[in-house]
């Protein structure tokens, strides 16, 4: 951080702290608070002796630039990683995470909960170029060192699972990955570095869909890789020569975001949680799987390992008629239908498992819906669901 607090530099800041801070240099932009949306391709070398030498900071607009240098600095030091490179998008974070390590031949060990578009690369991409993919269960903690052998390259996680919410055991497999000189990924969206510490826990590298709750206002797709000092140089190779250009606007959304992250995770944790208690009462509701609720899966290992939670979780319903559903979805007022989550409202999704998985097997008694927890009223959230399960009756 180069904001004038750096004569104090054996304290550590706090979190809250850090997202405010971090990244910012005022004065090397004569004193306004906010680091510029520099936009271009082009960057000029001043002499031919600089040109030929390719010796100045900034080289060219594909690379980096002074605002997405800003948040790559704001992001390793929330993480507390070695090293950060942006991504177009969290997929892209993921897909370039896993490029830097494998090479054909190899095999990889994939959670069977992960984010279906990461499983949809593996099948798609990497089997094309002679990566296989082993799925394995979300659960299987200190038994991963089992599907381990000579041509295992990493270990990819995400905790908790997308849509199931299964909480990984992440020392565990990192101690066993270790062991065998074995990379540990782990897509970090749903604690954000604020809530779990990756590199504290073995991970190598630690991927955020910056898209959710970093820029937090569902207006930009943004990702982030951040590794250790073991990690890094691969993951920078890679990312530059796969031709990965995030756009300085992307990058100054994602700085504004990540400024009030601390704030909005604590109101998005606080409004999850008691909303996921409340339905947990709900006759309509069979299980309400969100890891920070005491009682749901996971919740233990959740405790130990985790220093809050964020505002999705999901839940199982008894089983209703596809009619009834929709009387529930179709008029909620507050909460909308759609894709991605992260931002300051509140969102809702039917999903199923069952269709996909091939290393566990998922179900659900009735329909299962995604919820997140944004950050309305409290209580008009619960009446929204409320008059929602009401519909649900009567159209029964
Ligand atoms: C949304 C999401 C991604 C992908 O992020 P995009 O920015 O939409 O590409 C990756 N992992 C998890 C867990 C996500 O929820």
């Amino acid at each position: 951080m180069s904001d004038g607090n750096s004569d104090n530099s054996s304290r550590k800041l706090g979190a809250a702290s850090v997202v405010t801070h971090g990244g910012r240099d005022p004065f090397a932009a004569h004193g306004f608070v906010n680091t510029p949306v520099y936009r271009g391709s082009t960057v000029l070398f001043p002499t031919f002796e600089k040109l030929k030498a390719y010796d100045q900071r900034y080289t060219y607009g594909r690379n980096t630039s002074p605002t997405t240098d800003a948040l790559c600095e704001a992001i390793g030091l929330l993480e507390g990683g070695a090293f950060t490179v942006l991504a177009s998008s969290g997929l892209e974070a993921v897909t370039t995470a896993i490029l830097s390590f494998v090479e054909a031949g190899d095999e990889i060990l994939m959670t069977d909960s992960v984010y279906f578009p990461t499983r949809r690369f593996c099948d798609q991409v990497l089997s094309r170029i002679g990566v296989k993919t082993i799925y394995y269960d979300p659960l299987i903690g200190a038994d991963m060192a089992k599907l381990m052998n000579e041509r295992t390259r990493l270990v990819f996680t995400e905790s908790p699972g997308s849509q199931s919410f299964e909480i990984q055991d992440i020392p565990a497999i990192a101690k066993a990955a270790r062991e065998r000189d074995i990379w540990v990924l782990m897509d970090n969206t749903w604690a954000t570095p604020l809530y779990f510490r990756a590199f504290d826990h073995g991970v190598d590298v630690s991927i955020q869909s910056a898209t959710k709750y970093i820029v937090g206002h569902a207006d930009a797709l943004l990702g982030s890789i951040t590794a250790n000092d073991r990690a890094m140089a691969q993951v920078k190779r890679t990312s530059i020569a796969l031709g990965s250009a995030t756009g300085s606007e992307e990058a100054f959304l994602g700085l504004r975001g990540l400024r009030t992250l601390e704030v909005r995770l604590e109101r998005h944790q606080r409004a999850g949680l008691e909303i996921a208690g409340w339905l947990a009462s709900r006759s309509e509701v069979a299980q309400v799987l969100h890891p920070a609720l005491p009682g749901a899966p996971g919740h233990e290992i959740w405790k130990r390992d985790f220093t809050g939670s964020s505002g999705l979780f999901s839940v199982l319903l008894h089983p209703v008629a596809q009619s009834g559903l929709a009387a529930m979805l179709d008029n909620l007022k507050l909460f909308g239908m759609g894709y991605s989550w992260g931002g300051y409202e509140s969102l809702i999704v039917p999903f199923d498992c069952s269709t996909y998985r091939t290393a566990t097997q998922w179900s659900s008694p009735g329909p299962a819906l995604r919820l997140h927890i944004g950050l309305e009223d409290i209580d008009d959230l619960k009446a929204d669901l409320e008059a929602g399960f009401e519909r649900m009756k009567q159209a029964g």
